[in-house]
């Protein structure tokens, strides 16, 4: 047989239709028990499980393609190599980028944002001009703002949102002007769980002559993603949130506005040539990923997106609704329990808080329980003082969570409940 067919990776696994219970089996490490108790992982939104697909993948990369890519002339360089950009064209059709240049990866969606402030910004931010992001951003999206605002003398502004969670977009419309230069939000609220309706925003933006970096984080493991229909200048996520690994994510930037972009950092493979009196950069891709750069991560990103291709995305998005009403139902009925976000259009993020306990000790008394969830500000500290909070805690949903884990959780907040009554 042919050496090279037979280590193409497998056909990604199908989930069709929608079996949590099966889909499960595909993690191993939902299998284990947590003090002596089944794990009941509520904490998605913070770092999805990985699927056995994406561990094999990044193992046989090891074991099989290790090289430095884009260098050498021998055959295991080129075989990484290769595995490396098809992992770009898998991000590319993820996304519906028109082409794989305009995928670069980077180590997640902190990267991203950074990467555009410091390129982008640097060359169209002024001083006098202004940044627009919105009341519910992470601070992934607001600190690297406020370094541009702060280096160029430009100002940051922010656009409200109602009690719901909801941005307010006469507010926001109102908020863009002829100083606005970029608006960056995020398309779903890592606290709220809201869904920012992008397509809109984009318009608003661009009929003022403003480019859109949309935040993908939480979008990416829960939405289906087009950012031709969504109409965006750049998109950012980050491959640990939709079942892939850490250390690695993507930009997608439009072709036009990634080739007029200076580099972001310096170093190798993201030079034409080097000399002592001119350097001559790559193009994009190329030219914003200087360094060796993350190979595994970048073929257990492909291997997600596989992953997530081999889900039927109608099932998939009807599944996890139909645990997200269950659970805000369950929720809403236990006394003194107030859920954060309560946008009409949202994904399984459930972030509350109970009359007079604390969300640490929320989140200590379930961790005895074997449920983990997420207690703080979900460095999101602006979106908590909107709300008149130092914390929540949070229960987020992956593919794989399922009604029992919202009745595990139920019965953890009644002992909760019991502990501080
Ligand atoms: N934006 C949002 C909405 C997020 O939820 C997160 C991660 N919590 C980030 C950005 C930052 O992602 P990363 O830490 O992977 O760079």
């Amino acid at each position: 047989m042919n050496q090279r067919a037979s280590n193409l990776p497998p056909r990604a696994q199908r989930f069709e239709p929608y079996q949590v219970e099966r889909l499960r089996q595909a993690f191993p490490i939902l299998a284990q028990r947590i003090y002596g108790k089944p794990l009941v992982y509520l904490d998605s939104a913070a770092t999805s499980q990985k699927p056995q697909a994406v561990i094999e993948a990044m193992s046989r990369f090891f074991l099989e393609e290790n090289a430095n890519v884009h260098r050498g002339v021998h055959y295991l360089s080129l075989r990484a190599t290769e595995a490396y950009e098809q992992a770009r064209i898998k991000v590319q059709r993820f996304l519906n980028a028109g082409h794989a240049e305009e995928i670069v990866f980077v180590r997640g969606t902190t990267e991203a944002v950074n990467l555009v402030a410091q390129t982008y910004g640097k060359t169209h931010v002024r001083a006098g001009d202004e940044v627009l992001i919105s009341a519910m951003e992470h601070h992934s999206n607001i600190v690297p703002w406020q370094m541009l605002c702060e280096q160029t003398g430009a100002r940051l502004r922010v656009a409200p949102i109602d009690d719901a969670g909801e941005l307010l977009l006469d507010e926001l419309e109102r908020l863009i002007g002829p100083k606005t230069r970029l608006l960056a939000v995020t398309h779903v609220s890592n606290v709220l769980g809201t869904v920012n309706p992008i397509r809109r925003i984009v318009e608003l933006a661009h009929a003022r002559g403003a480019a859109v970096l949309v935040d993908g984080a939480q979008a990416a493991p829960h939405l289906k993603l087009d950012v031709r229909a969504l109409g965006c200048d750049f998109y950012a996520l980050s491959g640990h949130k939709m079942y892939g690994p850490t250390g690695i994510g993507a930009l997608y930037g439009r072709r036009e506005l990634l080739e007029a972009m200076p580099p972001y950092q310096g170093g190798g493979d993201m030079i034409l040539s080097v000399s002592f009196d001119e350097t001559l950069y790559a193009k994009p891709p190329q030219r914003f990923e200087a360094g060796t750069p993350n190979m595994v991560g970048a073929i257990g990103l492909g291997a997600a997106v596989d992953f997530l291709a081999g889900l039927d995305a109608g099932a998939l998005a009807a599944h996890e609704q139909a645990v997200l009403a269950y659970a805000q139902q369950a929720l809403a009925a236990l006394p003194g329990l107030r859920l954060i976000g309560t946008a009409a259009d949202k994904v399984g993020v459930l972030s509350f808080v109970l009359d007079g306990v604390h969300p640490h000790d929320i989140g200590t008394i379930l961790d005895r329980e074997g449920i983990a969830i997420r207690t703080g500000h979900h460095c999101a500290q602006p979106l908590m003082q909107r709300y008149g909070l130092a914390a929540t805690a949070r229960a987020s949903l992956g593919c794989y969570s399922s009604e029992q884990d919202i009745d595990a959780l139920l019965a953890g907040l009644v002992k909760v409940r019991e502990v501080f009554r």
